[in-house]
């Protein structure tokens, strides 16, 4: 069977985020049939780890039966039925309740999405829309970080500030601009700054707050890099917000639910976006749902008139995958989950720091609840990096895989970056365990350099 559906895939499957001629010519590396916690078995019979929660999605883990079960349940009851024109049904309404229930201060409306692009997509529509109802029409421009992805929808893409995404036949919409990331001391103004042109308060002043709708950032960069911002930057944006009148926009497409041990990764900071974006970890992946949260002045902004919101998908709010995500947010609560990230987090950080202490290459370690990496540099001490030839993070990231880990390896600007995040019911076995292969890895690659 193997054999019969690696043929079929390399003839009729394009995947995203592949090369298409490898894949063509190669076809899939894993032809994954089950899972159960952190482990999924291929039709080959292997057993790998899943060390990122597939696409840091899978919190609950693989083969979570209740979340069959809250589908089955649904889907036979009422599988499907709209939200357009109004009409409404229960597990949307107890879903929409439940997550402003977990999310911080008066974050408390929810438009339901598919997925986080297009959560990110309406999102961007929305704080346009606001300010054009509340008669600044000019306010269109969407500032985000370079490094930052947020998807790949018209919106999403362009906002995305891997510059990658927009090399597909141009596809980056007008007014969006990319500021450089983590820039703390700019963003609180320090004007004499060598970056300061380059910084989100740069670039607002530059373009005129007048002109800017809002701004967007993940609070921990995930595909860009696993980057945590430095203490007091997601305030100096709340700041900076407030003082321009700019709607800040969380993603929190990877942190949202548990990923960093707080229900939100701005909880980490204690800041309150004017809107906040979800999906990934809101089902753990078991179903597509996505979705904005907004406070409820920009409700309150849209009630002011009669107009109708020209904006929603056929599967917003879809009613099976609202049971799923409401089972998710059930388990996650009954089995103390976030409590386990906490612990596992000191496992994490303290297995990271065994790296770096064994492995020379291994430097700038860094985790927060599951959401680590770590990065390997030819010379630490004096951060110089590989030659690309070498290809490191992608040769360990190879090397765990054929060890049966799977992890993700991101390139930057020449950077190697092996990105770690595993489901969230993890046990310190298990992570030891995680952490045992890629010790073992790293040392084939050093032997490698020789
Ligand atoms: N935003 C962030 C931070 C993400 O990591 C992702 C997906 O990886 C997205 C947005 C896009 O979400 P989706 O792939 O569900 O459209």
């Amino acid at each position: 069977i193997a054999k019969e559906l690696s043929d079929l895939d390399k003839k009729h499957y394009l995947h995203p985020l592949t090369p298409p001629k490898l894949q063509y010519e190669q076809g899939p590396p894993i032809i994954v049939s089950e899972g159960k916690g952190v482990r999924v078995k291929d039709v080959n019979g292997g057993t790998y780890i899943d060390g990122m929660s597939m696409l840091w999605n899978v919190n609950l883990g693989h083969g979570q039966e209740e979340l069959g079960e809250a589908a089955k349940e649904q889907m036979t009851k009422l599988a499907f039925s709209s939200s357009f024109n109004g009409y409404s049904h229960e597990p949307a309404i107890r879903l929409a309740e439940k997550i402003t229930t977990l999310t911080p201060g008066d974050l408390n409306v929810v438009f339901f999405t598919s997925g986080g692009s297009e959560a990110n997509d309406t999102a961007f529509k929305l704080a346009r829309y606001y300010w054009k109802q509340k008669g600044q029409p000019n306010r269109k421009k969407i500032i985000s970080l370079s490094r930052s992805y947020h998807g790949v929808a018209q919106g999403a893409t362009s906002a995305t500030g891997i510059k990658e995404f927009n090399s597909i036949v141009s596809s980056k919409a007008p007014d969006f601009l990319h500021a450089e990331p983590h820039l703390l001391e700019c963003e609180r103004g320090d004007r004499d700054n060598k970056n300061y042109d380059k910084s989100v308060r740069g670039i607002v002043e530059q373009e005129g707050a007048e002109n800017i709708a809002a701004i967007i950032l993940e609070p921990i960069m995930g595909a860009g890099g696993l980057m945590i911002p430095p203490e007091g930057y997601l305030q100096a944006l709340r700041d900076l917000c407030d003082e321009k009148e700019i709607l800040m926009i969380t993603d929190e497409i990877i942190c949202g639910f548990g990923r960093t041990g707080e229900q939100f990764g701005i909880d980490n900071w204690n800041v309150v976006p004017d809107m906040l974006t979800f999906a990934k970890g809101i089902t753990s992946g078991y179903i597509p749902l996505g979705g904005v949260v907004m406070r409820e002045k920009i409700r309150d902004q849209f009630v002011e008139t009669d107009d109708v919101l020209f904006h929603g998908f056929t599967y917003s709010g879809h009613p099976t995958s609202c049971a799923v995500a409401l089972k998710n947010l059930e388990i996650l609560e009954r089995d103390n989950v976030l409590e386990n990230v906490k612990k596992m987090e000191e496992v994490f950080k303290a297995e990271l720091k065994k790296l770096e202490e064994n492995h020379p290459h291994v430097t700038k370690t860094r985790a927060i609840g599951l959401l680590g990496a770590f990065e390997l540099y030819e010379d630490r001490e004096n951060e110089k990096q590989f030659d690309p030839e070498v290809g490191a993070a992608f040769q360990v990231v190879n090397e765990c895989f054929d060890r049966k880990l799977i992890l993700r390896f991101i390139n930057w600007n020449g950077s190697n970056i092996v990105a770690i995040a595993p489901p969230l019911i993890v046990n310190e076995e298990e992570m030891k365990e995680i952490f045992s292969i890629i010790d073992e890895a790293l040392t084939v690659f050093e032997i490698s350099l020789k």
